[in-house]
């Protein structure tokens, strides 16, 4: 035993550890790779004109498993990545087992529409990926055209399918509910966790992007939505876990899988944020909700030295807020669209 211990010592002795003004660890890169998408889902793009990044401004795929090894070795363990629609991105795959292979990443997970799923799953997990969130808004088709402005239900389903075929897990259903559209779906979404093992996670309508028409009032509060499931089943707290962050989770007894609520708004869950996001143009992101960036790409495509990314790394810890601004009056909603941040 007196050995294991040592071990034991040593693993934690050698991890280092980021942590910001607050004291909250940040062990979470979110990376966006992409700023296209094959939808236009209203509360994120715009149908026309959307202003994308040029290719050559995109972070290369070289730059980003720098930047990740880079990050490892300082306390980055968790490592998303999003879009726009990441699936998109040519040779997604290959950086995807460029970055399971780096030491340190411990848990390597994707957002997408799902909308490429079904052809994707199999080559992701082989790739080396552990788990998915597919964000889905409504179990309707007829609804699904209107909010993606996109005929293409039955291929997200189909993904869902194909990943449920996969090692991976836990498989999260993102879903943002928005009144007047979807509010009258949160229990069919509940029900989905009664009836498989999926995670699904209500999110609350955030205002992020200009072109996002945010208004609080259709932004409906987890509260509501708990109060609403509670009818299908008692909900059961799951006890936390360190990779929570800020999502609250639960269970209906006798259910396959969890509901879990992501609540911005409603409820502040900046204290128990634990993550940086980096733009699809190599730009840091602290905060989700404010336009503050920290440049790495000129970083990257000058030295590119480990120090000085290191060192970009811990201005953006500095520049971390303590709490985002939503609900006081100097709030200004952020300029990037989310599909340009990584959502
Ligand atoms: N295209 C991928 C997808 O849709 O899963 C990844 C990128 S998308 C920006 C990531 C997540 O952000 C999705 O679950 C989407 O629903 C969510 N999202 C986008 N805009 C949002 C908003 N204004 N409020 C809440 N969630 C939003
Ligand atoms: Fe595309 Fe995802 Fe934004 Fe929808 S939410 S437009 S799928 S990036």
């Amino acid at each position: 035993m007196a050995g294991t211990g040592s071990w034991a010592f040593t693993i934690i002795k050698t991890m280092k550890l980021l942590l910001d003004n607050y004291d909250r660890t940040i062990n979470y890169l979110r990376l966006s790779i992409t700023d296209r998408c094959n939808l236009r889902c209203r509360y994120c793009m715009p149908e026309e004109g959307v202003e994308l990044i040029e290719h050559g401004d995109l972070l290369t795929y070289e730059e980003i498993v720098k930047t990740i090894e880079v990050f490892a070795r300082n306390g980055i363990s968790k490592v998303r990545l999003t879009g726009g629609e990441p699936l998109v991105r040519r040779s997604v795959v290959d950086l995807i087992k460029a970055i399971a292979r780096i030491e340190g990443v411990r848990d390597l997970s994707l957002t997408t529409n799902g909308v490429l799923l079904k052809e994707y799953a199999e080559d992701l997990v082989e790739a080396g990926l552990h788990r998915i969130n597919i964000s889905l808004d409504t179990l309707r088709s007829d609804r699904f055209v209107y909010i993606t402005r996109r005929d293409k239900f039955k291929e997200v389903w189909a993904g869902i399918e194909a990943a449920l075929k996969q090692k991976l897990s836990p498989i999260k259903i993102n879903v943002v509910i928005i009144k007047g559209f979807n509010d009258d779906e949160v229990k069919d979404f509940a029900r989905l966790s009664l009836t498989y093992p999926l995670h699904v996670r209500f999110i609350e309508f955030m205002p992020v992007g200009e072109k996002n028409d945010w208004n609080a009032e259709e932004m409906i509060p987890s509260s509501q939505i708990i109060e609403e499931i509670t009818e299908l089943g008692e909900l059961i707290p799951k006890s936390p876990q360190e990779s929570d962050g800020p999502a609250t989770r639960y269970y209906i007894e006798g259910g396959k899988g969890e509901i879990g609520f992501i609540s911005p708004i409603s409820s502040h869950f900046c204290a128990r944020c634990n993550r940086l996001r980096l733009t699809p143009e190599g730009q840091i992101r602290p905060c989700l909700f404010s336009d503050k960036e920290i440049d790495l790409k000129t970083t990257l495509r000058s030295s590119g030295n480990e120090k000085d990314i290191e060192e970009v790394l811990h201005q953006a810890l500095k520049a971390k807020p303590q709490r985002h601004q939503i609900g006081d009056i100097r709030f200004k909603k952020c300029q990037r669209g989310m599909h340009a941040i990584g959502g």
